[in-house]
């Protein structure tokens, strides 16, 4: 149903800002539709926001990710750029539990395109403590995948001005000379230590990425079928699928809705299963 987009992307060159590694995942997802990936390490993406807090991110998740492609367009003079930005917190669906929200974006200013791909998972190691000595550190570490995880260690949660930020702890004998130079900052002995959440220091969060620019590729791949433009994407879900057994409409998905960014065509598409299991249904099983 879809029509095809190679002729929009292949021969390519999309610039990547990242000092985190994440084209490890990405140039080889993009390869396969003939871009090519470069890394702008010399931009500074962290002044759109860090993890650890000590430059704190403007705007929503989505504006930071813009703003990263748009400098790295307007620095570089390229008309494709790539920018990822993930976020990490209660998950939607279950508040109890953390999740990451990782959106990778893809800028085509030749063809005047914003597509994005976006993972919720809750495959995240994403975690903090407070801690007062080494052994509480190591109890801790045990629980984060430490040490191929890595973890940054800070006086209090709040950073305290003029106190260090130990980021990217992969050894014993760091997280050690860490603790060591923090206890002297901290008033009652406790230090505060969490998850170090950049991709490089977070094998987890790098698989979340790659499930992420996999979907980006998705939408790469899926041509309007009108007028061919790529991003041809379901972007609402239809309930009412009807129940097997007595037929009134349940809160199942009936179809699945796709829409054009530019020439506004629309396709419904229906569920492969096309009936709902009574168990669902508000009459059969109330
Ligand atoms: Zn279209
Ligand atoms: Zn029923």
């Amino acid at each position: 149903m879809f029509k095809d987009t190679t002729a929009y992307f292949h021969g390519r060159t999309a610039i990547l800002a990242t000092k985190h590694g994440k084209e490890q995942v990405i140039a080889p997802a993009l390869a396969a539709l003939g871009i090519q990936v470069e890394v702008a390490a010399a931009i500074d993406t962290d002044q759109f926001g860090t993890f650890s807090r000590d430059r704190p991110r403007c705007g929503t998740q989505e504006e930071a990710a813009e703003a990263k492609a748009n400098l790295v367009l307007s620095e570089t003079g390229a008309d494709l750029a790539i920018a990822s930005e993930g976020s990490f917190g209660p998950h939607p669906q279950c508040p109890l539990v953390p999740g990451d929200r990782e959106l990778v974006l893809l800028v085509d200013r030749l063809h005047d395109l914003k597509l994005w791909g976006e993972v919720i998972s809750l495959d995240t190691n994403f975690s903090h403590a407070t801690i007062r000595s080494l052994s509480d550190a190591l109890t801790f570490a045990k629980t984060v995948g430490f040490p191929s995880h890595g973890l940054i260690a800070m006086v209090s949660s709040d950073p305290i001005p003029n106190t260090p930020i130990f980021k990217g702890i992969k050894t014993v004998e760091e997280l050690e000379a860490a603790i060591a130079a923090l206890h002297p900052h901290s008033p009652d002995g406790r230090l505060h230590l969490e998850t170090d959440m950049r991709a490089h220091m977070n094998p987890t969060r790098m698989g979340v990425i790659a499930s992420a620019t996999a979907e980006l590729v998705k939408a790469m791949q899926q041509g309007c079928p009108q007028c061919g433009l790529p991003g041809f994407v379901a972007t609402e879900t239809i309930p009412g699928r009807p129940c097997a057994l007595c037929g009134a409409p349940t809160s199942q998905t009936k179809a699945v809705r796709y829409r054009c960014q530019r020439c506004a065509h629309v396709l419904s598409v229906p569920t492969q299963e096309p009936l709902a299991d009574p168990s669902q249904c508000y009459f059969c099983n109330p």
